[in-house]
């Protein structure tokens, strides 16, 4: 059986989310992401019937399921706060995130897990994400929580697989959660990409650590920033540190097939002759 890549962008939703599927149709893709709300504010209105009803028949129209689409919560959350009314403040967000992937009949929320603000461990902090997991699961239903791995830039937490398996382990329902790679993350936190052999490392250090079973999808990027640099600057595929090898690895690499794959590069320009790049490499 032919397994699929789904290959796509993180895509603008001005003039409401129903346009998402629609900006990704337009350039090739067959995976695309998302804000279901403006990222840099707490607050949003609801999605309306018509958001709602529109953002559905346009994924239906152009062939995204679920599985291929992969929502971003908004910047400004951070479930692993170190004070209590922040962190609640947090998690009421966080929930009505869930409940608008629900009401647009997603599966899935990808989220950055935390920063610790230098006032708690890592490991605390850690707990608390998990926390936040099973309490936002117990609030919605059939979304899966997806923690990005992060650049290790300032206090956020994330970067080492370690602690993505410390947070899973602290989630009760193991079914609806999993992991988001996002490839100049890893590179800046440590983890070499740049060669055939590299992936094959650090990858194998991810299924020891995390699992593969857990990946439910990626994020694309190429890194301005050096490796182990722990600074999160994207740059355009071939541009930056990591270079053409990696994304190569990922797309002839069946572990990576069915999960929703996403450009964050720099220029939005060239997304579609990315996306076309790495459709021609998953043909291989
Ligand atoms: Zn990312
Ligand atoms: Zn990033």
């Amino acid at each position: 059986m032919s397994h699929k890549k789904y290959i796509g962008a993180h895509v603008s939703a001005a003039g409401g989310v129903e346009n998402t599927p629609l900006n990704a149709h337009k350039l090739g893709a067959s995976a695309f992401a998302l804000f279901t709300k403006n990222q840099r504010q707490w607050k949003a209105k609801p999605l309306t019937e018509k958001n709602i009803k529109l953002f559905k028949e346009r994924c239906e129209q152009y062939g995204f399921a679920p599985e291929q689409v992969l929502p971003h919560d908004s910047y400004l959350i951070n479930l692993g706060h170190p004070e209590e009314e922040a962190l609640e403040k947090s998690r009421v967000a966080f929930v009505d995130e869930m409940e608008r992937c629900m009401q647009l009949g997603l599966d899935r929320l990808n989220f950055h897990p935390g920063s610790h603000l230098r006032s708690i461990s890592e490991e605390e902090c850690c707990e608390r994400v998990a926390e936040s997991i099973n309490l936002a699961l117990d609030r919605t239903d059939g979304i899966i929580a997806v923690i990005e791995n992060t650049a290790g830039q300032g206090s956020n937490l994330g970067w080492k697989f370690e602690h993505l398996a410390w947070i899973i382990n602290g989630v009760k329902d193991k079914s609806r959660v999993g992991v988001c790679l996002d490839t100049c993350h890893t590179f800046a936190a440590g983890y070499d990409l740049r060669t055939a052999a590299a992936c094959e490392k650090t990858f194998a250090e991810f299924e020891k650590v995390v699992g593969f079973k857990y990946l439910k999808g990626m994020h694309i990027n190429d890194s301005k920033g050096e490796f182990g640099s722990r600074k999160d600057r994207h740059h355009s595929l071939g541009e930056g540190e990591i270079g053409w090898d990696c994304f190569g690895y990922i797309m002839g690499d069946s572990r990576f097939d069915g999960v929703p794959m996403v450009l964050e590069t720099i220029d939005e320009i060239i997304w579609s002759d990315e996306i076309q790049a790495l459709n021609r490499m998953a043909l291989g």
